[in-house]
């Protein structure tokens, strides 16, 4: 369903396209070389989902941890999980992305990346996070007045329209839609 990426595109997509929450593990991996078991799954799996194949996938996570763990690490300690999401290794499933409805439910402790960003940010990191994606700040207060209500989607959705300047009427309800959303609206 979805069109394949290669890992020259991902820096270009994940500005364009990435959900908050993508772009936050996105942008902590490149940053650190490194992303905690709940933040690789969580990116890992949306990758997938938006078209990344097994062997980009291998270069692209091995290009940032061998910066920090090396690449002998890289291959004896992470190599398996990123097959594994695959279904190359273990029961061989074919995992799927995670949703909205699981993502918000996850409990990210210190150190970690993964989550939602409207549900487990502090109010000034999301603020400062919205208007580094480009949202007006009249579209800012939207959002936040959203997240008080702890209609996490609903400020996702409305993120979305002030990025792209078009009504989401499906509503966002995953990342990968919102990505495929996303593309559709930029090609
Ligand atoms: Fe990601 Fe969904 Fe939260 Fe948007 S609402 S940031 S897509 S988990």
């Amino acid at each position: 369903e979805f069109a394949e990426i290669s890992v020259k595109d991902i820096d270009l997509v994940a500005k364009s396209s990435f959900p908050l929450c993508m772009r936050h593990l996105f942008e902590k991996l490149r940053e650190d070389h490194h992303l905690k078991h709940g933040g690789r799954m969580q990116l890992g799996l949306f990758l997938k989902g938006v078209g990344l194949k097994l062997d980009d996938a291998l270069a692209f996570w091995k290009a940032e941890f061998s910066q920090k763990v090396g690449a002998e690490r890289f291959d004896k300690e992470y190599a398996y999980s990123i097959r594994h999401n695959y279904g190359r290794e273990g029961k061989r499933t074919d995992y799927t992305p995670y949703s909205c409805q699981k993502i918000i439910s996850l409990t990210p402790s210190v150190g970690d990346h993964h989550g939602c960003p409207y549900r487990h940010f502090s109010e000034d990191n999301l603020r400062a996070a919205l208007s580094r994606m480009g949202v007006n700040n009249g579209a800012v207060e939207d959002v936040m007045d959203k997240v008080r209500n702890r209609h996490y989607q609903l400020a996702c959705t409305l993120t979305f329209e002030a990025i792209h300047g078009l009504s989401c009427d499906a509503g966002i309800n995953h990342p990968n839609q919102y990505f495929s959303d996303s593309q559709k609206i930029l090609k």
